[in-house]
């Protein structure tokens, strides 16, 4: 087996050469591709050392400098580098490899599946192309010649603008594209196959004209609407909100189906899992419109955040993916209901980053140690990078915060930089101290804050204590106290309050005092989620129905009801007998009655998730806690039954309508027949629901309530619903997912079974996610059953999936390393399956790097 040592971010050097300029021919054959690769190079420095290029899964043909080609003897070459010595100080290397598209299953570097060649070299797959200096600090201008044959391949795609193209012999053709500005090789690209064209324009603010072209398969040009339009408003919110315009005179995208990630920004020309691209009325849902065009917002802002100034090292990724989620969040919310995305958000961090965290591959949003790379791209790099760009912002103000921005720009345009570069821009432009922040970039681990306080009611004041405490990390880290903002609203009962702000906690442990406070107020912490860490204050009942009322702010609001469920969930999962208090029900009797937009309604009646539980609670009983939460959501449906019925009746529409409020109807229809489904006349309604379904979103619904409720219909509308959506690959993943998540005992048979459907195929990654993972991530009850029979069934899974892709495995083990969360029986069947899969011989670099770190 191959060694596979880390690398440390401390260990970073400069490059000793430099590759200015590249000039690619690429012959497509399905297992007989040829590159030609001629470079311009030169030394970095005075130096004889040897110039080393990374490569791998690939056979080199030839190696020529300047114009002498190399004999064997002059070259070395292993298994994933080729060595070149006496290299004078300036020279032109030309290196011609072959390569098989059609055997890569993995998906990075060029690959072929469904009649599409199409390339992923992020982060290091450019080096399965050709021989190169395979390090995003290492930019060159790239020309690109393809040639195909061209019945097959009517489009011929690369980074750039087409200069030039022709006919060849045997119905081939050619087609030249050069891309002028200097890049990483990680932001390289190609595509070539048919497809169907989506052509539109966008004018800059200075008047340049840039066309925008969409490509999908054969016959969804009428899904592809969405995107376009999608992208429209993210060129203009760019310009609008940080005056970034774009730079090239094209901007494609191409959907495929075989796609390891969401979406990839190469420059020019972005490939895009079809899943974030297709979509229309009777197959998307309201969810998937929204993450189409927040996918493509994403992609496209990384054209400043990421491609004009991109990172010098990998473990510089947050750089790039911290700040374009942050900003492709803040589209969002400017394109939606603002408080409605935050709570989407936030959701994301407590209930995945934080198990990240708590986890053995618990790592800083800036990695010191990695083994695979493609491991790194994690709920921790993106979205904890976000919060961290969230909490800049926050504390330097929107002004301050694009000032920084601007100067980051004029410093770094056209440089491959670090994140203390962007931090230093943003404390320059601002003049802020950050020092004390920056410890966000290097310490792994979600903080935990104490909060205590005192009213005086004769001097009027009220003080707040906060304490900071860093629990250890799996990685052992030393922690430092961190610079967190923390927002704060004091409310009293009588709403007469208007006092709070911003509080900044640096130390271990520090107090405020406020004056002129009359009343003994309610403290809302952490408004707006304003730091991505956990708050332990003692609230009682009564204080949470003071905040769910009279907090000022929405978002605090909603998540003063959270906070009352999940203390009743804590509490049911010790004790199932406790008798809840109608004050439960009271208090959601009066979200449903007031005056709030629907889709904040909706948001305000849905409890803690199993995962944001799990993540709250030490040593998890599964069992326990699945049955927690189903008690109080009971309890709640018995109680509000009536009041569920009406808004459930008085939102039922013939008619539909994709605007914001018919988004936030829906939404909040569908978490009425989500509680009604545990009563009485469950089955009537869903299966009512089902027929009269005239959009995705409530179809859906229909299905997945049936599904995890168990109901009679269950099989039927099953059955319908593959009959109605067969051959739409996209529809037929939400019914893999839905048959995963089924909450019936013979579910592992079940999706067992449908490993052989005709429309599953496990070298697909949508396809392996929409059954395989939707089961480990979603079934928590069943993929947690005593018998370890769930346990069993990911490891069969990761078995096959390690050699066909190890990408798509290493995500799909989280829910397996995770096993310290839960109780010492679960943990002992969880290991059970880790230790069998350390044994695989052929074991990914992906899948060891984590299951090292989960077993040591
Ligand atoms: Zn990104």
């Amino acid at each position: 087996m191959t060694e596979f040592s880390p690398r440390y971010l401390k260990d970073y050097q400069v490059p000793d050469y430099k590759i200015t300029t590249v000039n690619l021919t690429i012959e497509l054959d399905d297992t007989k591709t040829v590159v030609t690769n001629v470079m311009e190079v030169s030394k970095v420095g005075v130096h004889q050392r040897a110039l080393t290029l990374d490569g791998e899964h690939m056979q080199l043909m030839s190696v020529m400098v300047n114009k002498d080609k190399l004999t064997a003897s002059q070259y070395q070459l292993n298994e994933s580098t080729l060595t070149i010595a006496d290299l004078p100080e300036q020279f032109t290397l030309t290196i011609t490899t072959q390569i098989n598209p059609v055997a890569n299953t993995a998906l990075e570097g060029l690959y072929k599946s469904a009649d599409v060649y199409c390339t992923q070299c992020e982060a290091e797959g450019f080096r399965r192309i050709t021989y190169f200096l395979d390090r995003p600090d290492v930019m060159a201008v790239y020309t690109t010649k393809i040639i195909a044959d061209k019945t097959s391949f009517p489009f011929l795609l690369a980074n750039g603008n087409k200069v030039e193209q022709g006919d060849l012999s045997n119905n081939m053709h050619f087609v030249t594209w050069h891309d002028p500005f200097p890049k990483p090789c990680y932001l390289f690209a190609l595509v070539a196959g048919d497809f169907d064209l989506l052509e539109d324009s966008f004018t800059t603010k200075s008047g340049r004209v840039v066309k925008l072209e969409l490509f999908v398969d054969k016959g969804n040009l009428s899904r592809s609407e969405h995107a376009m339009v999608s992208l429209k408003k993210s060129m203009l919110w760019d310009e609008q909100q940080f005056n970034l315009e774009y730079d090239l005179d094209i901007y494609m995208i191409v959907a495929v189906d075989f796609f390891n990630m969401g979406a990839m920004e190469n420059k020019g020309l972005n490939v895009f899992n079809s899943k974030f691209v297709l979509a229309d009325d009777l197959s998307a849902t309201d969810d998937d419109f929204f993450n189409v065009e927040a996918v493509i917002a994403h992609e496209y802002f990384h054209n400043w955040t990421g491609n004009r100034v991109t990172c010098r090292d990998w473990f510089q990724l947050s750089l790039k993916e911290g700040l374009t989620v942050f900003r492709d969040q803040q589209f969002s919310a400017d394109m939606h209901s603002s408080t409605v995305t935050r709570i989407k958000n936030v959701k994301i961090v407590r209930a995945q980053q934080f198990a990240e965290d708590a986890g053995p591959m618990a790592h800083p949003i800036r990695p010191e140690k990695v083994m695979e790379m493609n491991n790194f791209y994690t709920l921790t790099v993106y979205e904890k990078g976000s919060e961290v760009i969230r909490m800049m912002h926050t504390i330097l103000g929107d002004d301050a915060f694009k000032a920084g921005i601007k100067l980051y720009f004029e410093r770094h345009d056209g440089q491959a930089v670090t994140c203390d570069d962007f931090v230093a821009a943003m404390s320059d432009a601002s003049n802020t101290d950050l020092s004390q922040f920056k410890y966000w970039y290097s310490q792994s681990g979600t903080p935990e804050l104490s909060v205590s306080d005192e009213y005086d009611a004769k001097s009027n004041t009220y003080q707040l204590t906060i304490e900071q405490n860093h629990p250890e990390t799996h990685d052992k880290q030393e922690k430092h106290n961190l610079h967190i903002p923390i927002n704060v609203e004091l409310i009293t009962s009588d709403n007469n309050l208007n006092q709070g702000g911003l509080l900044h906690s640096k130390q271990k442990t520090q107090t405020w005092t406020f004056e002129n406070v009359f009343t003994k107020p309610v403290p809302a912490l952490l408004g707006n989620f304003s730091a991505p860490v956990k708050l332990n204050y003692q609230y009682n009942d009564q204080d949470l129905n003071v905040l769910m009322v009279n907090a000022s702010d929405e978002f605090n609001r909603w998540d003063a009801g959270q906070k009352l469920f999940a203390g009743y969930i804590k509490q049911l999962v010790n004790n199932a007998e406790l008798e809840l208090p109608m004050q439960i029900a009271e208090a959601l009797a009066q979200v449903l009655n007031s005056d709030a937009d629907n889709a904040f309604k909706a948001e305000q009646l849905v409890l803690p998730s199993f995962d944001e539980m799990a993540a709250a609670i030490d040593e998890v009983n599964p069992g326990a806690l699945v049955r927690a939460i189903s008690i109080l959501k009971r309890f709640i449906a018995e109680q509000l039954q009536s009041k569920f019925i009406a808004t459930y009746q008085s939102l039922c529409t013939n008619e539909f309508a994709k605007d914001g409020a018919a988004i936030g109807n829906r939404a909040l229809k569908n978490v009425c027949l989500d509680y009604l489904a545990l009563l009485d006349g469950a089955n009537e309604l869903v299966l009512n629901q089902f027929n009269q379904a005239n959009n995705m979103t409530d179809q859906l619904a229909a299905i997945k309530t049936a599904a995890l409720n168990d109901l009679i219909c269950f099989e039927d509308v099953m059955v319908e619903f593959a009959r109605q959506w067969q051959g739409n690959t996209l529809v037929m993943d939400k019914w893999f997912s839905i048959n995963a998540m089924h909450n019936n005992e013979n579910v592992v048979q079940r999706i067992t079974g449908l490993l052989t459907h005709p429309e599953f195929s496990i070298d697909n990654p949508n396809r392996a996610r929409a059954l395989i993972g939707a089961f480990a991530f979603y079934n928590s009850h069943y993929f947690h059953n005593k018998d370890a029979s769930g346990y069993k069934f990911l490891f069969e899974q990761l078995t096959k999936l390690n050699a066909i892709n190890p990408q798509v495995a290493s995500r799909l083990i989280t829910p397996l390393i995770q096993f310290k969360s839960f109780d010492n029986n679960h943990q002992q069947l969880m290991k059970v399956e880790l230790e069998k899969l350390s044994q695989l011989d052929n074991l990914s670099r992906d899948l060891l790097e984590k299951l090292t770190a989960a077993l040591q």
